[in-house]
């Protein structure tokens, strides 16, 4: 397939720092919707095949491929099959948006333990939710985080209306922060984001410059960060995967592609061009 060039005058700047100096350069990932399809049962969403080799190959010529995600760090690992990839030897995962972490390098996860206030919402829970009718939503615990899904319900839509407001109380109850997804309610442990997640990444690895790729709002602010970094002089490459209902990122990014299947393609591409500039 045509791989996209980059559509803007910085997204070519980044793509020439990156060639130039491909060992000082981190290339950092969402994991849903980017490297993995998104399908309706989101403990299958695998990392597309294509995917997680064409980041092993670019894994042995670029200095750090991170994967930032909102889910657990134990999750992505399993769900990426990143621990059998030669190229992947010094990958790292961030989990929770950065509040966990997995590195290739040692094999060891860094999980803190659940916050006490998410645990006292979590068990406030169930009554709440009998007390409204709405017994049968389906509570997920993601350790600094609480979904509480409708998709399930009959219908879905009533469900998330009627839970919006108490399940808001119940979050400032506990000082934690209400976040509304599509038919999921999810009350979460104030923490990082994935722009704080980026920076700290650039900090850490001393990299001097930044590709990110992502697929939704709760990639905007590693988008900014990577923004900001180049107002500082940082040349950065923004790509967005565009495939599935949302397309939030797009009039940001540098480049725009199909989905995983397209963020494959366009990685192995970097690839390519990496080792053209070495050739050349
Ligand atoms: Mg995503």
């Amino acid at each position: 397939m045509d791989v996209a060039e980059p559509l803007t005058e910085a997204g070519a700047a980044g793509l020439r720092a990156v060639t130039h100096a491909p060992r000082s350069t981190l290339v950092a990932l969402d994991f849903d919707g980017t490297l993995a399809p998104i399908i309706d049962d989101p403990e299958r969403a695998v990392v597309h095949p294509d995917a997680v080799a064409a980041l092993a190959e670019l894994g042995g010529l670029v200095g750090t491929i991170a994967v930032v995600t909102g889910r657990p760090a134990r999750t992505a690992v399993r769900l990426g099959g990143f621990t059998d990839h030669a190229g992947l030897g010094s990958m790292v995962v961030l989990g929770q948006y950065g509040v966990e972490r997995w590195d290739a390098a040692t094999g060891a996860f860094d999980v803190p333990p659940e916050p006490a206030e998410v645990t006292a919402a979590g068990e406030e829970l169930p009554a709440l939710l009998e007390s409204l009718g709405l017994g049968a939503a389906r509570v997920e615990h993601k350790g600094r985080a609480l979904g509480v899904h409708t998709r399930e319900l009959e219908d879905p839509q009533q469900a998330f209306r009627t839970l919006l407001t108490p399940v808001q109380a119940l979050a400032d109850r506990h000082g934690l922060t209400l976040e509304p997804g599509r038919n999921v309610l999810e009350i979460r442990a104030p923490g990082t984001d994935k722009g704080d997640a980026v920076r700290r990444l650039v900090a850490e690895t001393g990299a001097t410059q930044v590709v990110f790729a992502g697929d939704d709002l709760g990639d905007l602010p590693a988008f900014e960060a990577v923004a900001a970094l180049r107002e500082d002089g940082l040349p950065g490459l923004l790509v967005a995967s565009a495939s599935h209902e949302e397309d939030a990122l797009s009039d940001r990014a540098d480049v725009v592609v199909d989905g995983p299947a397209g963020i494959a393609a366009w990685l192995r591409d970097l690839s390519a061009r990496i080792r053209a500039a070495q050739a050349g």
